[in-house]
Order: C-alpha cells, then structure tokens, then sequence
C-alpha cells in the first residue's frame, strides 16, 4: 500500500477534539488513511516536505451549482437581486447541453481543489439537452475530488406560476424516477466513500409541494441526504407567506424537510424559532456569504445559528452569483460578514477554519472527514505560508484567513495528490481553460 510521509510541517491544524495544532509535525498516510500524526515520524515510502507550511483537513464545500461556472459575470445579472438575476440567466442555461455541463465542473471543481478543497457537493437542478447527473460526476472522478453531487430538479414553471421558464423544468414522476437511477448507479454509502449522491428539489418556489414531500421519502428510503434552498432573501420569505400560508422552516417541517440528513442552503432569513429547530431536529445550513453579499440578500445569522448548536458549513454557491469558487476565501468573507453584523470579535479565524472543516464533514454526514487524526481519511490541504502573502505573519494558522496565501501548495484526497506544486496534477488546465471560454462565447451568441 502506497506510504507518504508529510514532513516538517510549521503547523500541523489536526481539528481534533482538543483542537491541537502540532508545531514542527509529520502526518504519515497509508493507502487512503491518516495512520499518524505527531513528531518525528518516520517511513520507508514517499516524503513530501512541508517546511514553511501549515497542514490543515481539507475543505469541504457544500453548496455549488457547478454548471454555472460557464456564465459568470453575465451583464444582465451583474446587478439584479435573486429573482431577476434567475430570470435572466434561465434562457442561457436552457442553450447548455451535456458538454458545458462536464466543462463547467472541469473548471469549477479545479478551482475548488486550487483553494484547498477536498470534497465537494453540486447542486444540478436542470438538464437540458440530454444533460445527466453523470456529466458532473466524470469531471470530479477525472479530477479525483471527493463529490456530493445532489439530482436537483425544477418542475413548476412560468405557465403554472413558477419562476423558470417552461422550458427548463420536468414532470415530477420524471424526476423521481431519475432520482432512482442516478443513486441505484452511483451512490456509495460506505466509509471512505469518493462518491455520494443527494436528492435536491431547487427550491420551494420552483417544485410542488408533493414533490418536495415525496422527494423526502425517497431520499429515506434510499438512505440518501436532502438538500434544496432555504429563506434565501426577503422575496423568498413573501413568497413562502403569500403561496404556503406559513414561513420557509414551517414549510420544511411540515414536508419532512427537517433531521441530520437534510441540509439547506443560505438560510440569511431564519427566524429564531427556526434556528431552534434546526438545531433540535440536526438540520445542516449550508452558508455562502460571498453569494449573499453578491445578490444583497442579507447577512445570514451565523452567530445565533452557531450559539443554538446548528450544523454549519460554507458554501461557494454557484460561479454565477459569487462568482468565484474559492473556499478559503468564502470562509474569510464568512469572517468579515460576522464581524460587519455582530462586531469584531463575533468569530476567530479559526473558527472560520473549522467551519470550513469540521463543519464540512457533520453537514454532510461524514464523521471519517473534517479532522487530522489516525483512523480518519487523507484529505489534506497544505499551504505555503514562506510566500508573499504571510510574510511578517505572527501566526500562521489565522494568517490563513486573515491574510492568505488563498492558494494550496500540495493537496491530498484519499492519500492521492491532486495538486502539486500549486498545479493541478490530473487535468490539463489550459486546454479545459480554452474549453470553456469557448462554450461560453457560444452561449452567448
Ligand atoms: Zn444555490
């Protein structure tokens, strides 16, 4: 079985109960298994040096809509809030097909892996000509991240009263049964698993209230997590009142929406007794500052929803509405976001590091992720902190989110190298680069 020996770290972060961060450490990987950490270890096998860097547990991204990747910063969206930006980005999305599916997560998933990521979950929530859940699955197996990808879908469209057009949504007996094949295919549940599969309806204002119920049971028959948008702006919380009678967390209560194998998106609106019940009931959030601050939507309550005991993780959100992909970035802003709200003590760096982290890994129900410690995955990232960025740091862990560098030097998934020397070592970037630049030109024709 393949040995690495990770040596000399300046800072080994292990996020482990007792939260130790181990100065001058070594971290020894066996097969795809943290088998030591601590000082002076020695191997037989590969080393990788780590000198002038901080090790840290990869991180975990649960919220993207990777496909998205291919409409950045399109004009007409630049500057609208969450429903007009929708609107005008549907008609573009409907011209994608399978091709700029697998391109976009190409890009974004690299960008992920670039930013230290070592697992992330997409939300695909339309198909358009002939595009399949797989198309996204291949481009993270290519790239060798760990991947949630959740089968999302759309089914109320203009006609019937609903957001996106006619064109983009399915017939909900469809979607279910595609929702069957896609995790009789692909979902893995076991320890150590590369690859989970999610049921995601888009959200409460785009599907039926049948569907979102019965996506719940089949999500529990299967034994698979559920994911979708939540109490996003104040648009979505009218829009729940006005359509539903009740807000977004009764809403989700009501059509089994709430437990430890279920975890939304933005939640920027959740009242008080909302956030008492998704910490009562194990209910995720998946927070993505950059994207809240991009469409205005609010500043989530993360430091309420922390103090109550609610499972929190970052999310980058989709490229279009952040529109980079950068994870330790997102956590930095989740940082800064706290602090505009809350003041500047509202949360550490490393808090922000273990949300990133160890947040990552209970929202999506991954105990063997999020820490540095025997018995647990190598997911690693490692980062170069004797560059430009840290220089004059005084403490190299807070530098991470306080001044960078927002690049990994080495990263590690399953014991495998994903990037090396700042570059990726599994795709060729420049030609997936020129890929997508040319997609995106076409779609804009
Ligand atoms: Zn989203």
């Amino acid at each position: 079985m393949r040995e690495i020996l990770i040596r000399g770290a300046e800072v080994v972060v292990t996020m482990d109960a007792a939260r130790r961060e181990l100065r001058g450490a070594d971290l020894l990987i066996r097969g795809g298994e943290i088998v030591a950490v601590g000082q002076g270890l020695v191997s037989t096998g590969e080393v990788v040096s780590a000198a002038g860097c901080v090790v840290t547990p990869g991180l975990i991204n649960t919220h993207h809509h990777l496909y998205q990747t291919l409409t950045r910063a399109v004009p007409g969206g630049q500057d609208a809030l969450l429903f007009g930006w929708l609107k005008t980005l549907y008609p573009i999305w409907a011209r994608m097909g399978p091709e700029e599916i697998f391109t976009s997560a190409q890009i974004g998933l690299a960008e992920l892996a670039l930013s230290g990521c070592t697992l992330s979950s997409d939300h695909l929530y339309l198909f358009p000509n002939g595009a399949r859940l797989e198309d996204t699955i291949a481009a993270a197996a290519e790239l060798g991240l760990r991947f949630h990808p959740t089968r999302g879908a759309m089914s109320i469209g203009e006609s019937a009263g609903g957001l996106p057009p006619d064109a983009l949504v399915e017939r909900e007996e469809a979607i279910l049964a595609d929702c069957i094949r896609v995790i009789d295919a692909h979902h893995d549940p076991r320890p150590g698993s590369m690859l989970r599969v999610g049921v995601a309806p888009c959200s409460p204002f785009s599907v039926s209230r049948e569907l979102m119920r019965d996506a719940a049971l089949l999500a529990r028959d299967k034994g698979v997590m559920l994911h979708t948008h939540l109490a996003e702006n104040d648009e979505d919380i009218a829009y729940s009142l006005h359509r539903f009678g009740c807000r977004p967390g009764q809403y989700a209560e009501d059509l089994g929406w709430t437990g430890a194998d279920v975890w939304h998106a933005h939640c920027v609106k959740l009242s008080g007794s909302e956030i008492e019940l998704f910490a009562r009931s194990s209910t995720g959030v998946a927070h993505c500052p950059c994207s809240n601050c991009r469409l205005g939507s609010g500043i989530a309550p993360v430091r309420a929803m922390r103090d109550a005991g609610v499972k929190l993780a970052l999310g980058v959100d989709g490229s279009a509405s952040n529109d980079a992909g950068n994870l330790i970035a997102e956590a930095r802003q989740a940082l800064l976001l706290q602090r505009v709200q809350n003041g500047a003590d509202a949360m550490s760096a490393r808090e922000a590091l273990e949300i990133a982290t160890l947040g990552g890994a209970q929202v999506l129900g991954r105990p063997e992720l999020g820490s540095l410690e025997p018995g647990k995955r190598a997911d690693l990232a490692i980062w170069d902190v004797s560059g430009l960025e840290a220089a004059g740091a005084w403490d190299p862990v807070a530098a991470l989110l306080l001044s960078g560098p927002t690049r990994v030097k080495h990263l590690f998934v399953e014991g495998r190298p994903v990037v090396q020397d700042g570059q990726i070592t599994t795709l060729d970037l420049p030609r997936v680069i020129e890929r997508a630049n040319t997609l995106a030109r076409a779609l804009a024709r």
